[in-house]
């Protein structure tokens, strides 16, 4: 797509030229409505493409029931959108973009090449065939006027290259993304906006993130620890949590240890419940079962075997396949004496309490929670206190793990804003 002059006031404009508004520009394009697409960032779906470098998970293959249950208490409302469009129509639209997808062992699809590039240069191109246009490095500001001012269109103030600019749309979306990562654009400097305006903002937290470890006086990872192990993966572990209010969690899998506390996958899996525990107690604990494939009794019967000269790592080493990030681990979050206990050893080895004491910042998250509330937008995405104004995307107030679901739920939303815009332009 190319950036062209553009009319005074237009039919529609999507601000935020990410899965979610590229997908509305799909969708309004179909319904005949050649979008207006404006970026702050030099160039379209910046984020997209950083999704793309671990490869990029599209959506995921389980039941759908079960799919759906991954959006928590915004489950009832994500399940509407991804009625219109789930699982099943975004390998198809994939593919139909010449991408055909795969399926991982998990049950995660992805691109079948791992990438992103490929996805969104055909992507692109097709939008620009289909009337789409888009102007990159327009940053939007916020609206000329409030909205009991707006005469049938949506005021909207752009920085631009070229200076403050006022673009009027009969309908106007917002796909902002929410404020994660802020260097490919999504700063989350929309949120006094929105509560200017009067739209309910939940407050933005970091979602499948890091955390930084309590350590065992409550500072954190020694710095021998940190500087030996960063990095280092723990893998065939299980995470259990159980939190204040009793939910429970449990998975098989591997994270890393971090400079500053713990991170990568089965961490981020668990990562809303252990945040939600440390905003309620100041402090979460998880248990950590090293050896998930022994019993209790065998991980005891190994460790009280006569160790003679032998150090403990060698010890845990040659009876258990232990590695020094193991031992290094168990130095750093038991007292000295329990080390010492074989049977409290044992029982530590399979149940490691790891204390963190806060998320990682947002900026470094994988994804955001919070945003705009979805009880101040009717069924099509549509602000009650703004008509004309839509949203769609990350930033609005619904979260899910990895794995797929949150592209999956990006596209969805796109696609409701857009028949809701469609209807609004009389072409729905
Ligand atoms: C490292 C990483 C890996 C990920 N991997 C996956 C994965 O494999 N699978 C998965 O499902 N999800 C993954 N995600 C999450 C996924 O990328 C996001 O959920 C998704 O991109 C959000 O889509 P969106 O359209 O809502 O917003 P975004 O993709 O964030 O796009 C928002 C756009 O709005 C623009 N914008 C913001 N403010 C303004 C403004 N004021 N004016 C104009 N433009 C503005 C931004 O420049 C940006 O282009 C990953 C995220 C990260 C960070």
């Amino acid at each position: 797509m190319s950036t062209e002059t553009l009319p005074e006031r237009i039919d529609a404009a999507i601000i935020g030229a990410g899965p979610a508004g590229l997908m509305a520009a799909e969708k309004l394009a179909a319904a005949g409505i050649a979008a207006h697409i404006f970026d702050t960032m030099p160039t379209a779906g910046r984020k997209f493409m950083v999704a793309g470098q671990g490869g990029l998970n599209v959506t995921h293959t389980e039941p759908f029931a079960q799919f759906c249950t991954r959006y928590g208490v915004r489950a009832p409302q994500v399940t509407q959108w991804l009625q219109e469009f789930g699982p099943q129509q975004v390998c198809d639209w994939s593919a139909g973009l010449g991408v055909p997808t795969m399926i991982g062992s998990s049950g995660r699809v992805f691109t079948h090449d791992m990438r992103a590039a490929p996805l969104l240069r055909a992507w692109l191109q097709r939008l620009h065939t289909q009337g789409a246009r888009l102007h990159t490095r327009w940053r939007w500001t916020g609206f000329g006027a409030p909205p009991s001012e707006w005469k049938e269109a949506v005021p909207l103030v752009f920085a631009t290259p070229d200076g403050e600019v006022q673009v009027h749309a009969r309908c106007a979306l917002l796909a902002l993304g929410g404020a994660s990562w802020p260097r490919v654009g999504t700063d989350g400097a929309w949120v006094p906006v929105m509560e200017q305006l009067g739209v309910p903002v939940a407050p933005l937290r970091p979602a499948n993130c890091g955390f930084d470890a309590a350590g065992r006086e409550g500072k954190g990872w020694t710095p021998f620890f940190a500087e030996h192990f960063a990095g280092a993966p723990l893998k065939n572990v299980v995470l259990r949590f159980t939190d204040s209010l009793g939910t429970q969690f449990e998975r098989k899998g591997e994270f890393v240890i971090t400079g500053s506390g713990v991170g990568g996958g089965l961490i981020y899996a668990a990562s809303a419940l252990l945040r939600d525990e440390i905003e309620r107690s100041g402090r979460a604990t998880f248990q950590l079962d090293l050896l998930p494939d022994r019993s209790a009794e065998q991980v005891l019967d190994e460790v009280q075997r006569p160790r003679g000269r032998r150090s403990l790592s060698t010890h845990l080493k040659s009876r258990l396949a232990l590695q020094g990030v193991h031992t290094a681990l168990l130095h750093e979050v038991l007292p000295p004496e329990t080390l010492k206990d074989a049977p409290k050893l044992a029982a530590a080895l399979k149940a490691l309490p790891i204390a963190l004491s806060r998320p990682r910042p947002l900026a470094e998250a994988i994804s955001c929670a919070g945003g705009v509330r979805l009880e101040a937008l009717d069924d099509a995405l549509q602000c009650r206190c703004a008509p004309g104004l839509f949203f769609a995307g990350e930033m609005l107030d619904w979260e899910a793990p990895t794995g797929g679901y949150l592209l999956t739920a990006c596209f969805a939303s796109g696609v409701r804003a857009a028949r809701g815009m469609a209807q609004r332009l009389g072409k729905g």
